[in-house]
């Protein structure tokens, strides 16, 4: 099988397993036990952040400083930032129209309990329409709103102008949450220099193990919770930490951003040589976001003639592992928002599959993919 759907989820770094192991070997670990062995935990824990603190450059020893709450990955953030953020429950929402579901969804449903939500509109090559957030802004009267906004699109890795954006939001005086999951150890990311409120990830989507992330959160920034329980991270996030998925996500994180310029050169070379070869190949391929600032490591195409669902069953049975759009959506299936919010017409949505490469990928994966996906799509179109 060749693996090219690293936007879904990578596999575990063999080093991040080790540093883990190690964790699990020590335990028990409940890092709020009073006792020698919890004081041991919480030491494991503050070595896990001193580390996460060198990777994002942000120190989170000072008291009143930044900080980063673990949670259980990005879903979880991304809901405790919308709901929380803010000194007003009912603070107006502010979305992208290409978010991940656990952001558009929890707008929806937001909005359906009257609170005010505003949909950002999207450019033809993927990016933010920052003018559209401009007259938003402008629109917004009463209490400052939350503008919630990914880092970079997970079906076409389209790399958001977050920079711009979090100026326009801070001179209204709005507050911006950035979903950096997909983003987090391919991009460089510096949190002491970029002026937003809170950011998200998940650790399974840089070589780290599923089911720990974190909302990072800036100074002084203030988050209800979410979830009701003991005194841990301050009441902002209660329940027992997991010291090892801590440490492993510390690890898979400084693993990333240790080696960041190589390994996102050799991501770039695969995607591209990706590209190239299906593009020479397969003339009326569509590859969305070209012309914008795109992830290293992902492409989403569209082959017009194909079915994306049978394009996908073919290349599974073929051992191509990819996915059409999200794969929090690809069981049912939708058209992908993503697309249709940057004008595709029904065609190109209809037929769009995404390849993801990893740092671990090979010029023999590539190889091999592009052929059999060639011949897939011969295949396919010749019926
Ligand atoms: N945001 C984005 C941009 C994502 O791609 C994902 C995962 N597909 C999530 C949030 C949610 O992450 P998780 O499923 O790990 O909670």
């Amino acid at each position: 099988m060749i693996y090219l759907d690293n936007n879904a989820t990578t596999t575990i770094d063999p080093l991040v397993v080790d540093a883990m192991t190690q964790q699990w070997a020590r335990g028990p670990f409940n890092p709020s036990s009073q006792h020698q062995l919890g004081q041991q935990a919480s030491q494991q824990l503050d070595l896990a952040l001193l580390e996460m603190g060198r990777c994002l450059n942000s120190d989170f020893t000072t008291p009143g400083g930044p900080r980063l709450i673990w949670t259980s990955g990005g879903t979880e953030s991304n809901n405790l930032a919308l709901a929380g953020l803010g000194d007003d429950p009912a603070a107006p929402l502010i979305v992208s129209r290409i978010e991940h579901p656990s952001v558009l969804r929890f707008a929806q449903l937001a909005e359906k309990s009257g609170r005010q939500v505003s949909y950002l509109n999207i450019c033809s090559d993927g990016s933010v329409d920052l003018n559209h957030l401009q007259e938003l802004l402008d629109a917004q009267h009463s209490l400052s709103p939350v503008v919630a906004v990914m880092s970079a699109n997970n079906e076409t890795g389209v790399i958001q102008p977050i920079e711009q954006l979090a100026s326009l939001c801070r001179a209204a005086g709005a507050l911006v949450h950035v979903d950096a999951t997909q983003s987090i150890g391919k991009e460089p990311l510096d949190l002491a220099t970029l002026p937003i409120d809170s950011l998200c990830f998940s650790a399974h989507k840089f070589h780290g193990p599923v089911g720990v992330g974190a909302l990072w959160l800036g100074a002084g920034v203030n988050i209800r919770p979410h979830l009701i329980g003991g005194e841990q991270q301050l009441l902002s996030r209660p329940g027992t930490i997991p010291v090892p998925l801590a440490a492993g996500t510390a690890k898979a994180l400084s693993l990333a951003v240790g080696n960041l310029s190589e390994h996102r050169a050799t991501m770039v070379r695969l995607r591209d040589l990706l590209e190239q070869r299906l593009a020479a190949a397969i003339p009326p391929l569509v590859i969305h976001g070209v012309d914008a600032k795109r992830l290293p490591n992902t492409t989403c195409v569209s082959f017009p003639g194909t079915d994306r669902q049978s394009m996908l069953m073919a290349l599974d049975m073929a051992g191509v592992c990819c996915s059409s759009g999200s794969a929090c959506s690809s069981g049912s299936s939708p058209p992908s928002h993503v697309l249709l919010a940057m004008g595709c017409d029904d065609a190109l949505v209809s037929s769009a599959i995404r390849f993801g490469v990893s740092r671990f990928s090979t010029t023999g994966d590539i190889d091999t993919a592009a052929e059999r996906i060639c011949l897939v799509h011969k295949r396919l179109t010749s019926r």
